[in-house]
């Protein structure tokens, strides 16, 4: 069978055997009023992919097909779905597939926050169907959570912005980051690069904060206006009280010394946690040091619906590229991009394309 009955997916079958991903056909949930068929052309692969297919967020119903950062075009339509969808449309599709759509907090657009989210991948529809990411032939999406990408955006660099460049940007709008404040981008990896160049574009002056130098000429290169490396002696001195907000990226707190880090802000800056580290890692700080210095520690989750296509249309307006590496999909290429974003062994970011020649 071929779509519209089933979807082709590579997927992982265990976490034991996460680096052996397998192609096969899978069934969608079935198709709502609400619902748009999008045949992909484009996926990021996202740190989220990685925690996910090796098991570090627990067992889920297998094969797990992961992918949220995907580009791709509208082929079906449901009856109820927005009127400025058409077929042929080029969208994208982030972390979340859907909510409830009634909560206080979906009422505000922070659907992101919704307790009935269901994710893009990992989730569980009504129909009792798990839902499938972006490393396949089709997605099928709630219309609310699918974006237009402006023309100017090309798919491989306009993928990663889904969830990615949603996640480094919407800390900085909802922290009033503009013209001049002082943003700390901890954590130079896929995450960290996109919120710098975004915090750039807002007209902060940028502070990549790294455990060594070796991210040092790159995040010069993407605009940051100062780096500090966290091996150094006198980090904590020299920038004590400087700034305003710190967006923390990196994908493990391993090694990271958060009472030291929040010596960093200025009294009332924030630190957020925008990443999301194996589940068994804790933060650890002492309430003297937040005391002490001030600061507040909170966290932001990808972004809602508004958010997501206001970062679309601003990246497009600025300019933002992600730095991307293109891998052909196939189960060589998805263990290929597993195996190097598992050891850190991309800069910054991988986009899975070439989706013609994977699937019929
Ligand atoms: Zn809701
Ligand atoms: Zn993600």
């Amino acid at each position: 069978m071929v779509y519209p009955e089933t979807f082709q997916g590579i997927g992982v079958n265990s976490p034991e055997s996460w680096l052996e991903p397998k192609k096969f056909e899978f069934k969608p949930h079935g198709f709502r009023d609400y619902d748009i068929d999008i045949k992909v052309e484009a996926c990021g692969v996202c740190g989220s992919d990685i925690h996910a297919a090796s098991g570090n967020w627990g067992k889920t119903n297998y094969p797990l097909v992961v992918g949220h950062e995907i580009i791709g075009k509208i082929v079906r339509l449901g009856s109820k779905v927005r009127k400025d969808f058409k077929v042929g449309d080029r969208v994208g599709i982030g972390a979340q597939a859907d909510s409830c759509g009634v909560c206080k907090v979906c009422n505000t657009f922070d659907e992101n926050y919704c307790k009935h989210n269901i994710g893009t991948y990992m989730g569980i529809y009504e129909d009792g169907t798990s839902s499938y990411g972006g490393y396949s032939s089709y997605v099928r999406v709630h219309d609310r959570f699918a974006f237009k990408i402006p023309e100017k955006l090309e798919s491989k660099y306009a993928a990663p912005l889904l969830c990615g460049g949603i996640t480094g940007f919407s800390p900085l709008l909802h922290n009033g980051v503009t013209k001049g404040t002082k943003v700390g981008v901890s954590g130079i990896g896929g995450i960290g690069h996109m919120s710098l160049l975004f915090a750039k574009a807002l007209g902060a002056e940028v502070y990549a904060i790294s455990r060594s130098d070796s991210k040092k000429e790159d995040s010069l290169k993407m605009g940051a206006d100062h780096y500090i490396s966290t091996s150094s002696d006198d980090w904590v001195e020299k920038y004590s009280g400087e700034l305003d907000l710190i967006v923390n990226c990196g994908s493990s707190l391993t090694g990271t010394n958060l009472d030291q880090m929040l010596e960093l802000l200025r009294p009332r800056g924030k630190l957020v946690f925008i990443t999301a580290p194996p589940m068994e890692e804790k933060v650890t700080v002492a309430p003297f040091t937040m005391l002490k210095t001030g600061t507040f520690i909170g966290g932001s989750g990808i972004g809602g619906s508004k958010d997501i296509q206001f970062m679309l249309n601003f990246a497009a307006e600025h300019d933002i590229k992600p730095w991307v590496e293109a891998v052909d999909i196939s189960e060589e290429g998805v263990t290929e991009v597993f195996k190097r974003a598992y050891s850190g062994d991309v800069r910054y970011r991988f986009t899975l394309v070439g989706y013609d020649k994977a699937f019929n």
